[in-house]
């Protein structure tokens, strides 16, 4: 059975960050609110789930 409750066509993906973040909503079953609890630290899209840049970003 083919998952539809939160259809990514209908999204707003025009950036990386904003892909990942309406990737992360539909790993959270569509809450969006779930997002900022996700515990998957080791996730490679972890840093980013909340549409922005770690702060560290550009450092060496
Ligand atoms: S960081 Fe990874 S595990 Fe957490 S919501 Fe995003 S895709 Fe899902």
């Amino acid at each position: 059975m083919k998952y539809t409750g939160y259809p990514m066509k209908d999204r707003d993906l025009s950036t990386p960050l904003k892909a990942i973040q309406q990737f992360c909503i539909f790993c959270m079953g569509g809450e969006r609110s779930l997002v900022p609890g996700c515990g998957s630290e080791a996730c490679p899209l972890f840093q980013y789930r909340l549409g922005t840049l770690p702060d560290n970003q550009g450092e060496t």
